[in-house]
């Protein structure tokens, strides 16, 4: 069982903010940002590359009302989620971040230079 699913499953702790039948939001262990908040649908999907739209429609509306509940709304925020190798992806159980708290930076995402591929 991957990591997030034994957080679904309570086996190992987390820090909750928000849960229903098919949604958990938690904080990240290692916040990039002043906020930073993991959202997960409980069933294991792999990846965005997997997910299907049902998925998305109920996840979006979850995240939404937290952005809400946080007030990440009124200030501004990011939604991330990284896919595979060159995405960056660490936990293979589909995630969503949420990052706000502070205006956030916006940057190359590589050291390649950009340019040299157009
Ligand atoms: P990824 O790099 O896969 O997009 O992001 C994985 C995220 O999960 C990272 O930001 C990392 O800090 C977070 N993370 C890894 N292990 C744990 C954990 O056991 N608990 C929590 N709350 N976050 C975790
Ligand atoms: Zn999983």
């Amino acid at each position: 069982m991957c990591l997030f699913c034994k957080i679904v499953n309570k086996e190992i702790p987390a820090n909750i903010i928000a849960e229903d039948e098919n949604f958990l939001a938690f904080h990240d262990i290692n916040p990039k940002a002043p906020v930073h908040i993991l959202v997960i649908p409980k069933i294991h999907v792999d990846s965005f590359d997997e997910v299907n739209g049902e998925t998305m429609a109920g996840i979006t509306k979850f995240m939404q009302d937290i952005a809400k509940e946080t007030k990440l709304n009124e200030s501004g925020y990011r939604v991330i989620t990284n896919i595979g190798e060159n995405g960056g992806q660490e936990v293979k159980h589909l995630h969503f971040h949420l990052l706000g708290g502070a205006k956030l930076k916006w940057e190359h995402f590589t050291d390649a230079d950009p340019k040299d591929f157009l």
